[in-house]
């Protein structure tokens, strides 16, 4: 784990990842409407404070360790070439397998974003493809199949070696990339989450699909102190779509954490804290940025000008 300075990183982006889906001629133009700021103003979340954000920080670093009934531990699961392999998570069991890829089996996209965002340790040497992913509850009926919610055409690829520090869906190449050891807390949300977002890819119909396709081409696009600004109809499909995601990653997980198997760290509640202030919080962060507290879109071009005022 890198050393952090003085000033805080903000948790990594997922999602924010695919620069390769470009977006058709003809696609749909995506406008201010009353509705998607009246969904932005209910859904976005609170505006941390800089305690509130690093306390995010650290939760996410804690359910990024692996754990079990006894506390954290520092290592990551030691991956081998491939096989069956079986992890507590705390007081869960998880069961799964995986094997070694050719580099011509690695998505493109893959190298290439963890690439632009600084982490080069995606040769075929570190990676991994998780073939199943199963939890259960020791001593109760209560499990959950994680690779059998995805639709069958996707794979999901690891990293053996190390967390880095994205993870993503792409739906064009069907694959999930998960950057972290999928034997956390954290890990099992985010391989849970990505998965819930194939999920949602089928309950849109072809125009709605068209619609959210251009929302994340714009809001990939977002970054503070940009002044071509996302509309807010763009970024309301975004925040619905990461939270329908977040929806379907608890609901699955739900039943497996009661109060007879939760942990420190793999609780309902630390889970729940840690979606909205961490995951989806980075999001509205951004968001917010673009949109005041009555919900009015700012004019960025503005901002832009302060700069030389
Ligand atoms: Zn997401």
């Amino acid at each position: 784990m890198e050393e952090m300075g003085l000033v805080p990183q903000p948790p990594p982006l997922e999602e924010n990842s695919r620069p390769e889906e470009l977006v058709e001629e003809n696609a749909p133009v995506l406008i201010d409407t009353e509705e998607s700021k009246r969904y932005l103003r209910k859904h976005l979340e609170p505006d941390e404070s800089p305690e509130q954000f690093l306390e995010g920080l650290e939760l996410k670093r804690s359910l990024d360790k692996r754990h079990t009934l006894e506390g954290n531990i520092e290592s990551r699961y030691a991956y081998g070439e491939g096989g069956a392999a079986n992890a507590k998570i705390g007081s869960l069991d998880s069961i799964f397998s995986y094997e070694s890829v050719r580099a011509e089996d690695i998505p493109e996209g893959v190298a290439r974003i963890l690439q632009k965002w600084g982490n080069e340790e995606t040769s075929e040497a570190n990676t991994r493809r998780l073939t199943s992913f199963e939890l259960e509850v020791p001593g109760s009926p209560a499990r959950l199949n994680v690779t059998d919610l995805l639709p069958e055409d996707y794979r999901i690829f690891i990293n053996a070696e190390r967390d880095v520090s994205a993870s993503w869906v792409n739906r064009g190449e069907r694959y999930i990339y998960l950057g972290t050891d999928v034997t956390t807390p954290g890990g099992v949300m985010t391989l849970l989450h990505e998965v819930g977002h194939t999920a949602t890819e089928y309950k849109r119909t072809d125009k709605e699909e068209a619609r959210y396709k251009t929302a994340r081409k714009q809001n990939n696009d977002l970054k503070p102190g940009q002044y071509e600004k996302p509309s807010s109809e763009a970024m309301a499909l975004v925040l619905k779509d990461e939270r329908d995601a977040w929806a379907f990653a608890l609901k699955k997980i739900r039943p497996l954490l009661t109060k007879e198997t939760s942990t420190q760290f793999f609780d309902r509640e630390v889970i729940e804290k840690y979606i909205h202030q961490t995951c989806l919080s980075s999001y509205s962060d951004e968001m917010r940025e673009y949109v005041d507290k009555d919900g009015t879109l700012k004019v960025l071009f503005g901002k832009f000008l302060d700069l030389f005022r």
